[in-house]
């Protein structure tokens, strides 16, 4: 990977996973070939976009047969993925804890959710789907030895800051936090911010506001 992959905008790699998903769609369909405009109506987007993303990573198509998905594929996924694939783990075993590992079970991709963390005696040294939860005790010591890198937070909301601050300090690089409570930025983490029922008040302000 050259140095200018490393630093893609946030939105472009973003995109790029949704490239590689639709493309991988029209791929089982028997598709070889695709244009900017289809993947853009795929996707919801202009194919202005699709072409200045695609021209980002140093891909370009036929004038006459459009890009040819493989290939894309592949480099999306040179750019995208590692080779030993990303460790995860999940921080509180909850509903939404445990729905990330149901949606993440068995899927092929090389994000694996490894482990996740719990205080809650009922929920610790069992399995769900494979994922064994630990005590909260043994966070540094399993993040060294599995080599995790990123960490899924879905603890109640008041743990979410301080629970930053120990995974920064395990090693942990990436954050996803799924509580509503916001994040300030860790330096040498890269935190993203999820807050579902945000998500879901915009939804309904812009719902009320039609009605
Ligand atoms: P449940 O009712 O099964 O606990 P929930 O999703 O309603 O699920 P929440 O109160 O949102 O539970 O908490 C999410 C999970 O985070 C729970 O499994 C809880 O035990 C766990 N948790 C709470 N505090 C911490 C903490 N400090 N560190 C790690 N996990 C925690």
């Amino acid at each position: 990977m050259n140095l200018s992959m490393k630093n893609l905008p946030d939105k472009t790699v973003e995109r790029l996973s949704q490239y590689r998903r639709s493309l991988n769609n029209q791929l089982a369909k028997g598709k070889t070939h695709i244009f900017s405009h289809e993947i853009a109506n795929l996707l919801h987007i202009t194919p202005v976009q699709v072409r200045r993303d695609i021209m980002l990573i140093g891909y370009s198509g036929t004038l006459r047969k459009g890009y040819d998905i493989k290939e894309m594929v592949v480099l999306i996924g040179k750019i995208i993925d590692t080779d030993e694939g990303i460790k995860i783990a999940v921080i509180g075993m909850g509903n939404l804890g445990k729905a990330f590992i149901h949606y993440m079970y068995e899927k092929r991709t090389k994000l694996k959710i490894v482990a996740a963390f719990d205080i809650n005696p009922d929920k610790i040294d069992k399995s769900y789907e494979d994922v064994y939860c630990y005590h909260l005790d043994r966070l540094e010591e399993i993040i060294n030895e599995m080599g995790i890198t990123v960490a899924i937070i879905t603890t109640p909301p008041e743990v979410a800051s301080p629970m930053a601050d120990r995974l920064k300090e395990a090693g942990i690089t990436g954050i996803l936090n799924y509580t509503p409570r916001a994040l300030s930025p860790r330096e040498g983490v890269y935190l993203e911010e999820h807050d579902m029922i945000t998500s879901l008040e915009k939804v309904s302000y812009f719902v009320k506001l039609r009605d």
